[in-house]
């Protein structure tokens, strides 16, 4: 059974009961039975305990691990403004199912498995707007919702940050990233987003993946001149090597 898409929202209790009486209490990941304290979980916390934290010390603007002494070659184009993208795992083994399993099986609900994952990225102290990076209209109809407003409305409470889900929007459908080479990919999505930012809170994007983070520069451009003040973001996986082509871990890409 699909789960149910937010206009239902609130429903969502009554739905839980069904969803859970219809389903066996398995794990989408293990398919082991999920323990009776973590009942409302999609993934149980044996799946989620062996994701990989992306570890320290990492670029301090893209929040990509250094080796010693190398100068980061992934953001060294970013736009003045735009910096502090942090991840939280890598995307691997089942962190990489997990992104399968929430944008593409229409299981929204797995983003609250993955949010708490992402909390130690809290950026700086202060009042921020969570930004999730939006989907093109089409792909938003065919898919129902967007997975990383799933993944920002299950930070918020946490953090008591507000989610923003109409500041920025597609101006242009773009061609899926994942069949792209770095520089493909700037160019696909450049100038591809618009943005209005009244007043004077910071904004975070919020999105799934990073890869060569192409997506979270045009999304932070599009908001840095509509008067944005500071953008930072953060994502739940990160591809281990963002600009080798064709690398595994990029197979689930942006977007
Ligand atoms: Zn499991
Ligand atoms: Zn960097």
């Amino acid at each position: 059974m699909p789960p149910w898409p937010p206009p239902f929202a609130e429903l969502a209790g009554t739905l839980r009961a069904v969803e859970r009486w219809l389903l066996p209490a398995e794990c989408l990941l293990c398919e082991r039975p999920v323990a009776r304290a973590d009942d409302d979980a999609l993934i149980c916390g044996l799946c989620r305990s062996r994701w990989l934290p992306v570890p320290d010390p990492a670029c301090v603007r893209c929040g990509q691990p250094l080796e010693a002494e190398a100068e980061c070659r992934i953001c060294a184009g970013w736009p003045a403004g735009f910096g502090g993208v942090r991840s939280a795992v890598w995307l691997a083994s089942t962190a990489r199912n997990a992104v399968h399993w929430l944008k593409y099986q229409g299981w929204w609900r797995v983003a609250e498995a993955m949010a708490p994952a992402m909390l130690r990225l809290r950026p700086a102290p202060g009042d921020a707007i969570l930004v999730p990076v939006p989907l093109g209209a089409a792909r938003q109809r065919e898919r129902g919702y967007n997975q990383s407003e799933m993944l920002a409305r299950a930070i918020a409470p946490a953090w008591r940050y507000q989610v923003a889900s109409n500041r920025v929007w597609r101006i242009r459908e773009t061609a899926r990233q994942t069949d792209l080479t770095p520089a493909a990919r700037q160019a696909n999505v450049a100038g591809a987003f618009g943005a209005r930012w009244p007043g004077r809170r910071a904004a975070v994007l919020v999105d799934d993946v990073f890869t060569t983070g192409a997506t979270l520069v045009a999304v932070a451009r599009a908001l840095l001149e509509a008067g944005a003040p500071s953008v930072s973001a953060i994502t739940f996986a990160r591809a281990r090597r963002p600009l080798d082509d064709a690398v595994e871990e990029v197979a689930i890409g942006e977007t």
